[in-house]
């Protein structure tokens, strides 16, 4: 009741969006909704969401500072935000051991929907690359103990990455390529190692390069997702990233395979149920 009367604005704002997309359900499969970008509007920002027919937010952790809000958010919206228990690769530091063992406590305490973000990143940092990669596998097998998906952070580090996938490749490791921004070939691999491919804001961009060989690819392997705060889609490029704007991506990938936005909206969240189980 409280929040409705704090969002009136953005519900008269968004009406024609409502009424044009009510029967949307569509999931971000990525979403960082504790970051400190939407500290002055969380709340309207969700709301927002969940008007453009966004009603499901899989939210990947960072390291254990982002806990204790990432738990808040879960308590106060239970029917729609699933949380997933991570260490981010470029957080992988000097007190990455302790950083793993905060996962695998909590891992062991409560319910979570994947593992992630977990991964390689070298485009920051490469000081730590053997560490990173020894963490991504140990999360890997955190995932597998709990019978849970993965949650793949990618960046400059394709080989390195399917290199531990490899080494763990099992009927039990699945999961998400999130933001998927390889070829058709890396693609392909991923796929084969039981992966779906997030897609975002990369499939808008006109340089983005994945949006020329997608329709190659069955939508059966594909979610979506924003990233956000980060990396939004055309037309907001540049600018901060939220969970509404799943519906432009939608919009994006209707186009690519000549579907409607609510059949993308209906396949790609049927898969994300496939990943996470719910
Ligand atoms: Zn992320």
């Amino acid at each position: 009741m409280q929040y409705k009367q704090r969002t009136t604005n953005n519900e008269q704002r968004t009406t024609n969006n409502e009424q044009r997309t009510t029967n949307l359900n569509l999931t971000d499969t990525h979403t960082h909704l504790y970051s400190e970008e939407f500290d002055q509007d969380r709340d309207e920002m969700i709301q927002r969401a969940i008007n453009s027919g966004v009603s499901r937010f899989f939210v990947p952790a960072i390291d254990s500072n982002y806990t204790p809000k990432m738990y808040d958010l879960a308590q106060q919206y239970p029917e729609n935000v699933f949380l997933m228990m991570g260490l981010h690769p470029t957080y992988v530091k000097e007190n990455y051991l302790e950083e793993l063992a905060h996962v695998e406590r909590e891992l062991a305490s409560k319910k979570f929907y994947a593992v992630g973000e977990i991964g390689i990143d070298l485009f920051w940092d490469q000081t730590f690359l053997k560490e990173q990669q020894q963490a991504f596998k140990y999360q890997i097998q955190l995932a597998k103990k709990h019978q849970l998906g993965i949650n793949i952070h990618c960046r400059d580090a394709f080989d390195e990455v399917f290199e531990v996938l490899e080494s763990e490749k099992a009927v039990d490791l699945f999961g998400i390529f999130h933001c998927f921004t390889g070829d058709l070939d890396q693609a392909q691999r991923a796929i084969s190692l039981g992966m779906k491919l997030g897609i975002g804001g990369v499939a808008t961009f006109k340089n983005g390069k994945i949006d020329q060989f997608l329709h190659e690819i069955d939508l059966q392997h594909l979610v979506l997702e924003t990233d956000s705060p980060y990396l939004a889609p055309v037309p907001h490029r540049g600018k901060r990233n939220e969970s509404s704007y799943t519906l432009l991506v939608a919009q994006k990938l209707a186009e690519i395979y000549g579907l409607s936005v609510a059949e993308i909206a209906a396949i790609t969240t049927e898969n994300s149920k496939q990943i996470f189980g719910i």
